[in-house]
């Protein structure tokens, strides 16, 4: 293990550790470069987004004389909620957000236009989003994109709040005729978050419109958000993130057996929401034998020592599995099917939020085709090496 204050630790804690607290970041680049000279930028300058810099402008969209799509629930009330939500999300991490919903305008047209107008107002915008809610007789979740600028952050979101929700994923769809993402100059987005004429989609969304935003703003950060604030809790949302941390800045301290806390319980979410199972106790906020087995198995599939120990590589590592940019979890070379057992089962079952038993039954498969034609894979309820690099 590296010491402590050696001048590696305190590049890599510049690295990692620090960047979820804004200003930090950069800080601990400028001192590593003169003091250490060593340029390690954080994982958000890495990815092009230092968390300094982030301007965001979220807007609902429609309002109370143009109102969106009605079902089970009102879209234009909805999507208020869920916009608040991810807005105070963004801010308690640090980043400048706008609000640039409009309740004024008696037209559509109106209404957007004065959306594109705020939006325009500002300079610098790292990114827009647009919340909705959908309607027409699907379910799920889906993002639209103007371009492909926005690939990477269009689909963090979108594993995000199907993650959370459980809903189906209907994927990013490109696609340049939407209004305000055609004539806003930044990158933008926009998450139809499920559809308010399907009853169990309305139900769902109407009553968890804190942990969606949670998820967008998760989403569109790349890192989980951890705050003293404890939301209004939604007993049924299956978000192993939403109970984090009371701390904004992740720990760079080792975690090893025997240790104990908030720290550990967060890991512990992480490697659970990553596919790795830390034991029947769950996320415990205690560092046993099965947690260790965890953050071994998430070593060796990284790729990094495997010591049991979480430090700041583990972190990176936990953290890049969380948000699927890297497949690191290697397609166990043999298929998974009707029958099998085990780990790589549990991982498929927790992969499409199913109950977790290890046991891949008639259930298993079902959900398993239904992945498979979302995702146009060749439907045999069979997890091959193409549906497995596709799930993981
Ligand atoms: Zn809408």
């Amino acid at each position: 293990m590296e010491q402590p204050f050696s001048r590696g630790f305190l590049a890599e804690a510049a690295a990692f550790s620090l960047c979820a607290s804004p200003g930090m970041c950069v800080f601990f680049y400028i001192i590593g470069v003169l003091t250490f000279g060593i340029p390690r930028m954080c994982i958000h300058i890495r990815e092009g987004g230092c968390l300094i810099m982030a301007k965001y402008s979220i807007h609902a969209g429609h309002n109370s004389f143009v109102p969106g799509a009605q079902g089970f629930i009102k879209e234009e009330v909805v999507n208020r909620q869920i916009k608040n939500a991810v807005i105070n999300d963004l801010r308690a991490a640090g980043h400048t957000v706008y609000d640039d919903t409009d309740d004024q305008a008696k037209t559509q047209n109106e209404n957007l236009a004065a959306i594109v107008r705020k939006i325009n107002s500002h300079t610098n915008l790292s990114l827009v989003v647009s919340i909705h809610l959908n309607a027409g007789g699907g379910t799920g979740i889906e993002v639209y994109q103007p371009d492909i600028r926005t690939n990477g952050v269009a689909q963090r979101v979108l594993n995000a709040v199907c993650a959370v929700t459980g809903l189906k994923n209907r994927g990013v769809h490109t696609n340049s005729s939407l209004y305000v993402l055609r004539n806003t100059t930044a990158p933008a987005i926009l998450v139809e978050c499920g559809f308010v004429d399907h009853q169990s989609d309305a139900t769902f969304v109407s009553t968890h419109t804190d942990a969606i935003g949670r998820a967008i703003a998760e989403g569109i950060l790349g890192s989980t958000i951890t705050s003293k604030k404890s939301r209004a809790a939604s007993p049924k949302v299956a978000s192993p993130k939403k109970e984090a941390a009371p701390s904004s800045v992740q720990t760079a301290s080792l975690l090893r057996r025997g240790s104990r806390g908030s720290t550990v319980k967060v890991v512990q979410q992480n490697l659970i929401h990553a596919g790795y199972s830390v034991g029947s106790a769950g996320a415990d906020g205690v560092f046993g034998v099965a947690t260790e087995a965890a953050v071994r198995a998430l070593q060796r599939d990284s790729g990094i020592t495997v010591d049991g120990i979480v430090g700041l590589q583990t972190q990176i590592a936990l953290s890049q599995a969380l948000r699927g940019g890297l497949a690191v979890v290697p397609y166990p070379g043999h298929i998974i099917k009707r029958g099998s057992r085990g780990r790589d089962v549990e991982r498929i079952q927790r992969a499409l939020s199913l109950s977790v038993d290890g046991v891949f039954g008639p259930a298993t498969k079902k959900a398993v085709k239904a992945y498979q034609r979302r995702h146009n894979l060749s439907v045999d309820g069979i997890v091959g090496p193409e549906t497995w690099n596709t799930l993981f």
